[in-house]
């Protein structure tokens, strides 16, 4: 072991040293804000004092699988054994990456056959918006380069991932791409529709401001629509029913590229292996992905592109001028296929459907709470919204930070969540069962 640190005096000494992201780093100061996690198996993470802590937030919306999979383990370490480290670039492919890509290919939705590996969410995000401004190079429209996003979203935290992410996010910390991207209204109507507002009338609100946003910056300028199924990181923002189709329609309408970012809500969070078709019943041009196609085992994110785009920027005389040095790394690609047969033969996009039925609804039900606002997302993807008067809908100030006093007191009772300002999200592991289920509710119901 190179990391022979022992008791959690010993951690936190060194973990003085460590930059923890999104984090208050003077907070962090102070040992007892920081938790030093040791272990993990099942539905389960161990902390230095010998916690047992039902990982509610499934790593980092990752694990999706659940934690100590032996055949994953397995992989990776057969595959280092073989071959550790070789790269895609030039003229070089490996086994493990070529598996993975076609088997991606097999499960991603219609001419979707073209994937580029890189190593985190954000890149798989950068990389999308290359490929299309390349590609609108190719085809001779240099000012097609703009990119609509949404307020509310998040992207990732590369310079130009964080400028798609909702603008809140940078508030002091610069985005390298001013002008680029335009940000959308947030879609989600608890925030936004008018009181009294239906859901269909609300998805008109959206759909004008789609519409107005092209007309305004023209849609010979504009590249690409990027948009998560269900927002995440952002609180569990769902749009209204049929939303993503409207969205599809006008961006096809438009010659626009509609980038579906299933970092998150792919590999069975929702019940299906990606959420587009199968959930929201469209088919975009790109489909990002990372997290779950791992289960958080190995860094590794996919960028699937359609043929369409693919022959453009492979025609002759075209450079792949992109690249990361751990692209499709050998242990990762071995993770991801590991990984994606545990959820084949298990089925776990199918349990999904059930447990996670019973997760989004044990969850629905805390709406009863003085303290729970809204109740948000759809299976093992949820979130919570605190409000200090329900009859009034007012909201609680911004420093009241009362999802971090919950995810404090959750951590007590055996339950990691994760802190949103006044709201609590919870992606778990997709391994729970209805027992482990009505834990989780106790434990927020207290
Ligand atoms: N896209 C979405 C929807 C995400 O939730 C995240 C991370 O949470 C990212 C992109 C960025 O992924 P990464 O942190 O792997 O760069």
């Amino acid at each position: 072991m190179t990391h022979p640190l022992k008791t959690t005096d010993d951690i936190l000494t060194k973990d003085a040293h460590l930059i923890q992201s999104f984090a208050n780093l003077d907070a962090l100061k102070q040992n007892d804000a920081r938790t030093a996690i040791v272990g993990a198996e099942g539905i389960h993470v161990t902390d230095s004092e010998g916690n047992k802590l039902i990982d509610g937030i499934g790593g980092l919306w990752c694990v999706n699988v659940g934690h100590g999979r032996r055949e994953i383990i397995d992989a990776i370490t057969e595959q280092l054994n073989t071959l550790d480290y070789y790269s895609t670039f030039y003229n070089f492919t490996h086994p493990a990456a070529a598996a993975l890509a076609d088997k991606l290919a097999s499960l991603a939705p219609g001419n979707l056959n073209r994937v580029y590996f890189g190593n985190s969410g954000s890149v798989a995000n950068d990389s999308a918006i290359r490929m299309l401004h390349h590609y609108n190079n190719r085809l001779g429209r240099p000012n097609k380069k703009k990119i609509l996003s949404r307020m509310g979203a998040y992207h990732g935290s590369t310079h130009l991932a964080m400028a798609m992410t909702t603008p809140g996010y940078s508030e002091e910390w610069d985005t390298a791409a001013d002008g680029l991207v335009h940000h959308l209204m947030e879609p989600c109507a608890y925030h936004q529709a008018e009181p009294g507002m239906s859901d269909a009338e609300f998805l008109d609100v959206l759909v004008e401001d789609m519409e107005k946003a092209i007309h305004d910056i023209g849609a010979e300028n504009i590249a690409c629509f990027i948009a998560e199924p269900i927002m995440g990181a952002g609180g569990v923002l769902v749009a209204p029913d049929g939303y993503h189709k409207r969205m599809r329609e006008i961006t096809a309408a438009n010659d626009i590229k509609y980038i579906a970012d299933e970092v998150v809500t792919a590999f069975g969070r929702l019940g299906a292996m990606f959420a587009s078709e199968d959930v929201f019943g469209m088919q975009p041009d790109i489909i990002n992905t990372a997290k779950g196609l791992t289960s958080g085992y190995q860094p590794l994110s996919a960028t699937i592109i359609s043929d369409e785009i693919y022959d453009v920027i492979s025609e002759p005389g075209a450079m792949f001028l992109h690249g990361m040095t751990y692209s499709g790394h050998p242990a990762a690609a071995a993770a991801g296929l590991a990984n994606i047969e545990i959820l084949e033969r298990e089925d776990i996009p199918g349990q999904v459907q059930v447990t996670g039925k019973i997760f989004e609804n044990a969850l629905r039900g805390l709406g009863d709470l003085d303290i729970v606002g809204d109740v948000r997302g759809s299976h093992f993807m949820m979130g919570l919204e605190f409000i200090k008067d329900k009859s009034t809908k007012t909201a609680f100030d911004a420093d009241d930070n009362v999802g971090g006093k919950v995810a404090k007191h959750a951590q007590d009772r055996g339950l990691i969540a994760r802190a949103l300002g006044n709201s609590l999200i919870l992606s778990p592991t997709l391994i729970l069962d209805a027992d482990n289920i009505a834990s989780i509710e106790a434990i927020l119901r207290d």
